[in-house]
């Protein structure tokens, strides 16, 4: 059955973040100059505009910095799915990426949260990152 919700435009900046994520991998841009690590990929730092940057892998783990749930349906991809939650995920290394959260009722979702990433596939050529609870040593 074809995927039915919304899918990224792969170009020249996040084609290598998509071909990671295939592989299982989660990699952000990293900053040679300031040691900044960003989302969305592009040419320069957002920080300090530099143009040395590096494709860097991350742990996949982070926390829930915000969040909302959807009740009103825009993707007819997503109908089977409502309410679902939107988030943005503060991972260890900095870069705040926006998924979603799996394997959590919405009303269990919790500012600072710990989660880990899985990526859901979607087409041949693409897998979404997507995050799940994951319980944390001394937290
Ligand atoms: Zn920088």
């Amino acid at each position: 059955m074809a995927y039915a919700k919304p899918l990224p435009v792969l170009d020249v900046w996040n084609r290598p973040f998509w071909a990671a994520a295939r592989e299982g991998r989660l990699v952000a841009q990293g900053c040679e100059s300031c040691g900044h690590v960003f989302f969305p990929p592009g040419p320069v730092c957002p920080r300090c505009r530099s143009r040395t940057l590096s494709w860097r892998e991350l742990s996949g783990r982070g926390r829930i910095e915000s969040w909302v749930v959807f009740h009103q349906n825009y993707f007819k991809g997503f109908l089977n799915e409502m309410p679902y939650n939107v988030a943005m995920i503060r991972l260890d290394e900095g870069a705040l990426l926006m998924s979603n959260v799996v394997g959590a009722a919405n009303d269990a979702l919790r500012i600072d949260m710990p989660v880990e990433v899985m990526f859901e596939p979607a087409t041949d050529e693409i897998s979404i990152p997507k995050f799940r609870p994951a319980p944390r040593d001394g937290t």
